[in-house]
C-alpha cells in the first residue's frame, strides 16, 4: 500500500528525508501525516520516524545546511524548518519507564518498540519516503473500521499519560464511526483514570480541548466526555446538550467549525485560565458570553460585532434555546452591520469635550440604535 500526496514529493520534504538517508539512517513519515493522506483528509504538519540519536540528526542537518532547532530534544524530537514547513524529526524510541507524561526514554533501532510507545493503533502508522506504509500494529484496520483503539491495555497507557485520555475523545471525534461509538473498554478505562487529569499542565489541556473543538463534529464525543464525567473535570459548569444543535446549525448556514464559538455554547468556570486561551482567544469568548446573557436584537448584534460574530452570537443563541434563526434574522443581521451611525465626534464640538463628549454620543447612538437606524443626523442633534 501506498499514499500520495502534494507534500511527499514535495522538494522541501523530499531534502528534509534525504539528509537522513544520506546519513545512512531511515525516514518514515508517522502519525498524523500517514493517517490523514491514507483517508484523503488534509495533512497539517509533518512528523518524521528515524533510527538517528538526534544529536546526529542535528549535526546532520546543520551540514545540509538546514537550520535543526531542538524543540523537545529530551524526548528526541528535532524540528526542521524546510520550505517553511515544520518537520517533527523523532528518533526511534522506546518508552522504558514512565511517571504521568515523564517518559524515561532510551532510543533505539526499533520501529516496532516505536510504535507501541504511541498512543492508538491509526497513530502508529508509517511510510517511506517513497509512500510504501509500514503498519507494525494492524493501525490500517482500525482505521478503515473507524476505530480509535489504544494500543494495548488502554489503563496502562493512560497511565504513562493522562493526555491520552483527552486524545481519546479527540480522535474519536475527528476520525471515529459516530455510528459506532466509543470503544467501551477505552471508555471506561478513561473513566477510571480520570483524577489524572487534574496533573496535566494547562497548556496541554488546552491544546487538545481546542482541537477536539475544531473537529467538523465534537457533539457526540464532548457528549460521551459529559456522561463520563470527564467534561466537568477539565471544564468545571460546561453543559454540552446544545453541541449537537450547534453543530446542525452551523452545518445548515455553512458555517465553519470554531473552537471559540463552541465555547461559548460550552460555558464554564474560568475557561480561559483552565485552557489558557490567548489574549485574543479570551477576548472572543467573553465577548460571545457577555453577548448570549444581553440577548439584544439580531440588527444591533450586527452593527455592534459585524457579520462574523454577531453571526456566532445568533447561531449560539438558537442552539442553546433550539430554535433555528429566521430567514429576517439574518437579514436584520445584515441590516445592521451595513448600518453607519451618522453623527460624528465634530459634530457636539466644541460645546462638548472629553468624557461629555464620549457620554453623549453613546446616548445619540443608543436612540439611534432603538430607532431601528432609522433617525439621521439632523434628528438626532
Ligand atoms: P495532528 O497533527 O493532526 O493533530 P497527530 O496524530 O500527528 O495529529 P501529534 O500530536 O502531532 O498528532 O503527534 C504525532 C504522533 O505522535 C501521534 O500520531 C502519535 O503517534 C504520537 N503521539 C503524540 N502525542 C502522544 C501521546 N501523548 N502519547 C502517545 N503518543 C503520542
Ligand atoms: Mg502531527
Amino acid at each position: 500500500m501506498k499514499i500520495t500526496g502534494d507534500w511527499i514529493t514535495r522538494p522541501e520534504t523530499r531534502a528534509v528525508c534525504d539528509i537522513l538517508s544520506a546519513g545512512g539512517y531511515q525516514a518514515l513519515f508517522v502519525g498524523g501525516c500517514v493517517r490523514n493522506a491514507l483517508l484523503g483528509a488534509a495533512v497539517a504538519d509533518i512528523d518524521i520516524a528515524t533510527d538517528a540519536h538526534p544529536d546526529r540528526v542535528m549535526d546532520l542537518a546543520v551540514r545540509a545546511g538546514l537550520k535543526p532547532v531542538p524543540t523537545g530534544i529530551d524526548h528526541g524530537t528535532v524540528t526542521v524548518v524546510s520550505g517553511g514547513l515544520p518537520h517533527e524529526i523523532t528518533s526511534f524510541r522506546a518508552d522504558i519507564e514512565t511517571f504521568g507524561r515523564h517518559a524515561q526514554v532510551v532510543f533505539g533501532q526499533d520501529i516496532v518498540a516505536d510504535a507501541r510507545r504511541r498512543d492508538f493503533t491509526m497513530n502508529a502508522l508509517y511510510a517511506r519516503p517513497d509512500g510504501s506504509v509500514v503498519d507494525p500494529l494492524g493501525g490500517i484496520a482500525d482505521l478503515r473500521a473507524r476505530r480509535v483503539r489504544f494500543i494495548e491495555d488502554p489503563a496502562r497507557r493512560i497511565r504513562e499519560d493522562y493526555l491520552r485520555i483527552l486524545r481519546f475523545f479527540r480522535f474519536h471525534a475527528w476520525y471515529g464511526d459516530p455510528r459506532s461509538g466509543l470503544d467501551p473498554e477505552a471508555l471506561a478505562a478513561c473513566v477510571a483514570a480520570q483524577d489524572g487529569l487534574a496533573g496535566l499542565s494547562r497548556e496541554r489541556v488546552g491544546a487538545e480541548m481546542r482541537k477536539l473543538l475544531a473537529a467538523p463534529d465534537p457533539a457526540p464525543a464532548l457528549a460521551a466526555m459529559q456522561g463520563a464525567g470527564i467534561l466537568q473535570a477539565v471544564l468545571p459548569g460546561a453543559d454540552a446538550r446544545a453541541m449537537a444543535p450547534l453543530v446542525h446549525l452551523e452545518s445548515e448556514t455553512d458555517t465553519a467549525p470554531d473552537a471559540i464559538r463552541r465555547l461559548a455554547l460550552l460555558g464554564g468556570e474560568a475557561v480561559a485560565e483552565r485552557l489558557r486561551l490567548s489574549r485574543a482567544e479570551d477576548r472572543r469568548l467573553d465577548m460571545l458570553r457577555k453577548a448570549l446573557v444581553e440577548d439584544r436584537p439580531a440588527a444591533e448584534l450586527g452593527y455592534r460585532h459585524g457579520i462574523g460574530d454577531g453571526g456566532d452570537i445568533l447561531l449560539v443563541r438558537a442552539a442553546l434555546v433550539g430554535e433555528a434563526p429566521t430567514p429576517e434574522t439574518w437579514q436584520e443581521l445584515q441590516r445592521g452591520a451595513a448600518a453607519v451611525f451618522p453623527v460624528k465626534p465634530a459634530d457636539l464640538m466644541p460645546g462638548l469635550a472629553g468624557p461629555a463628549l464620549g457620554a453623549r454620543l453613546r446616548a445619540l447612538e443608543a436612540r439611534w440604535i432603538a430607532s431601528g437606524f432609522m433617525l439621521g443626523r439632523e434628528d438626532l442633534l
